[in-house]
This record gives C-alpha cells, sequence and structure tokens, in this order.
C-alpha cells in the first residue's frame, strides 16, 4: 500500500464469464499481500463459494502478528459481509489493509455491489477470441457505476493464463492494448497447471510450490498493487 495510505482499499475481482481466473486471482493476490505482511479480508461473493472452498487447508497461522486474515465463511473465521455496510464501516476500518472481493461469473447484483463498493475493479483477461468484446461489457458496468470522471482508471486488466509463445495471444493482447494500454497491469499471469491442483488440495500455490511460475507472478501483481494503486 502506498505510504500514507491508512484507508482499506477494496478490490474487486470481476468478469461476467466464468473459468476466466477470477477466484484464482482473488484468492492469490490475497494470499500474496498477506505474504508481504498485509492485513487481508477475502471475501467470496460467489455462492458457489470456490474462493472459500480452495482457501480451506491453507496454512493461514504464517501471519505476522496481528496480521488479520479473514475468509467468508471459510474454516477458521467467519465474517458476514453486506455490501450496504460499506460506507459505514469499510472506509473508517483500521483493521484490514486490504478488502479483496470475489465476484460472481455474472454482472448481477452480487457483482454490481462490488464493483460500487470497490476502489479498483480487477479484471482477469483470458487472450481468446472475443476478449476485447468481454472487456467492453464490463467496462461499460463500471462505467455506469462510478461517479463521472475518469473512471477507468479503477480500471486493471490482468492477462491470465497467458501462453506467452502463443501467436493467438500475442494477437488478442496487442488489439487489447491498442484500446487499453494504460490499463493493462504491468504483471501478467502464466499458464501453470499447478493453480488447479493446488486448489483441489484447499491450498494457495504459495503453499504448494513457492518457486513455480504461478505464485512469482502474483507475488510480483502483489508488489505492483502495493506500488502504484491509489
Ligand atoms: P473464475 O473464478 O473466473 O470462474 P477460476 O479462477 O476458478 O475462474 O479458474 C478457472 C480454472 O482455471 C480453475 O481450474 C483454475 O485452477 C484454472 N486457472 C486459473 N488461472 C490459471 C492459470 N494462470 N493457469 C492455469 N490454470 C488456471
Ligand atoms: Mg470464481
Amino acid at each position: 500500500m502506498p505510504v500514507g495510505q491508512a484507508r482499506t482499499s477494496v478490490i474487486a475481482c470481476a468478469n461476467q464469464k466464468g473459468g476466466v481466473g477470477k477466484t484464482t486471482t482473488a484468492v492469490h493476490l490475497a494470499v500474496a499481500l498477506r505474504r508481504a505482511g498485509r492485513r487481508v479480508r477475502l471475501i467470496d461473493l460467489d455462492p458457489q463459494r470456490n474462493a472459500v472452498l480452495s482457501l480451506c487447508e491453507e496454512e493461514q497461522d504464517a501471519a505476522p502478528e496481528g496480521a488479520g486474515w479473514w475468509v467468508w465463511s471459510a474454516c477458521r473465521e467467519v465474517e458476514l459481509w453486506s455490501p450496504a455496510k460499506r460506507d459505514a464501516e469499510l472506509p473508517a476500518s483500521p483493521d484490514f489493509d486490504y478488502v479483496i472481493l470475489d465476484c460472481p461469473p455474472n454482472l448481477d447484483g452480487g457483482t454490481q455491489r462490488a464493483l460500487e463498493a470497490s476502489d479498483h475493479v480487477l479484471v482477469p483477461l483470458q487472450c481468446e477470441f472475443l476478449a476485447m468484446e468481454g472487456l467492453t461489457q464490463i467496462l461499460g458496468r463500471v462505467q455506469n457505476t462510478k461517479p463521472k470522471g475518469d473512471v477507468l482508471r479503477h480500471v486493471h486488466v490482468l492477462p491470465v493464463m497467458l501462453e506467452p509463445a502463443s501467436t493467438l495471444h500475442q494477437d488478442i493482447l496487442e488489439d487489447v492494448w491498442k484500446h487499453l494500454s494504460d490499463r493493462i497491469c504491468d504483471t501478467w499471469i502464466p499458464r501453470d497447471p499447478g493453480f488447479s491442483e493446488a486448489s483441489s488440495f484447499g491450498r494457495s500455490l504459495f503453499s504448494q510450490n513457492i518457486k513455480s511460475i504461478g505464485a512469482r507472478a502474483y507475488a510480483k501483481l502483489a508488489r505492483e498493487v502495493e506500488d502504484g494503486w491509489t
């Protein structure tokens, strides 16, 4: 978190498509920030509870003294979150540096409220056919939920499951870059089969294989968030 920023930073991980890496991103960004000593609350807004389930065996004791670790309806601690509480509680909450919201795969109520409540919208982007069209939809929704002005500054597009040698991926990324160059994260997440393996054990890739390319990429994303997202 940038020096001097005392306020909780709320990051919604959103994309109306399923299977594009929202939960993986929310979980691994949360774990990476926590490993960096930040106080993180991860809130699973998807009724399928994938974020909760994919962390249910995660070692939660390794945090620095006093660090908070809250996963909504997770195994160890339970925190029910009502978006209506955000205005009343979050800005003044000294308990967390980051609140990360894992959104369901649609643009309905849960995602809508998350977009309203968030300071940043992190959009995982799979470099596949019609990627730009999908992005346009969610960007339109963000524009409708934020006050007028430079609304897109809230948005951070994260290329995920990237295969850098794939010409298709390169072409799609180039196309997205043309439209949204300043909103694309510096970090990109490579395809790493370790993610699905780790989640099947209820753990993050950090605890399964900290040296994996996937874990290293999310550690880099956490540094980017800390350095630059105000
Ligand atoms: P969403 O929350 O958008 O539905 P998930 O995060 O659950 O998507 O990811 C869908 C599937 O893709 C999961 O099996 C997950 O393990 C896998 N996955 C996510 N990110 C990666 C990645 N970078 N490399 C390989 N597999 C990934
Ligand atoms: Mg999900």
